[in-house]
């Protein structure tokens, strides 16, 4: 047997949250194999052992059935988004998808979770995750810096309010991007935050 790597599967994002079909369920198990271990993730994804030598056609096989394949580890996560309850329209279904698209799966200094929801309420609990973004009404406002381990867990900052939709992917791109050029080694987001001050980092998004 060779050398063992894991990828992180997830479903789409789509109203009712994180739902996966029993046929992607099914195609999860058949392309791991009986030996192989299979993580349920805080963040919605599958951690899903596999063979280095048959990532790439395990990758193929699991998007052909409509899941997201990305790198586990040191990357961005996959978008952690709410369950659209209010509908797809008014809860941006749409832009949290293309936002999923543009930032899942980029190579960080440490693991970046980034949460949506799809109004005020928050039920995904975006203000607890590295990067947040709540809709609201037709803007979105954007959070940094949650921190939900340890006894000193913190909640994130405003760092900047209606958003528009054309902007969001271009905004939550450029802190990402800052993050990755300026942390310091393995620096977590929330103390690079701390470290670099809402200040600096409103003017980068300016
Ligand atoms: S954040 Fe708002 S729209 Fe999304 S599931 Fe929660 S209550 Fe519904």
């Amino acid at each position: 047997m060779g050398d063992k790597t894991k990828l992180a599967v997830s479903p789409a994002i789509q109203v009712g949250g994180s739902l996966f079909t029993p046929d992607q369920l099914a195609k999860i198990g058949v392309v791991a194999g009986s030996d192989s271990k299979i993580e349920m993730t805080s963040f919605k994804q599958l951690y899903v052992e596999v063979t280095m030598d048959k990532q790439e056609a395990i990758q193929e096989e699991l998007r052909l059935v409509g899941l997201e394949v990305n790198p586990a580890g040191f990357a961005t996560k996959s978008l952690i988004a709410c369950n659209f309850c209010k509908g797809a329209e008014v809860a941006g279904l749409e832009t949290a998808r293309i936002l999923n698209q543009a930032i899942a799966g980029i190579a960080t200094p440490t693991p970046l979770k980034v949460g949506y929801a799809g109004c005020a309420l928050g039920t995904s609990e975006p203000l607890l995750k590295d990067i947040g973004v709540v809709k609201m009404r037709d803007t979105f406002d954007i959070y940094v810096g949650g921190e939900p381990k340890g006894i000193k867990a913190t909640t994130g900052r405003l760092l900047c309010t209606g958003i528009t939709e054309e902007q969001l992917v271009p905004v939550v791109s450029t802190i990402i991007e800052f993050y990755k050029q300026q942390a310091k080694g393995k620096e977590k987001f929330s103390k690079f935050v701390n470290r670099i001050t809402m200040e600096q980092l409103k003017q980068v998004v300016a």
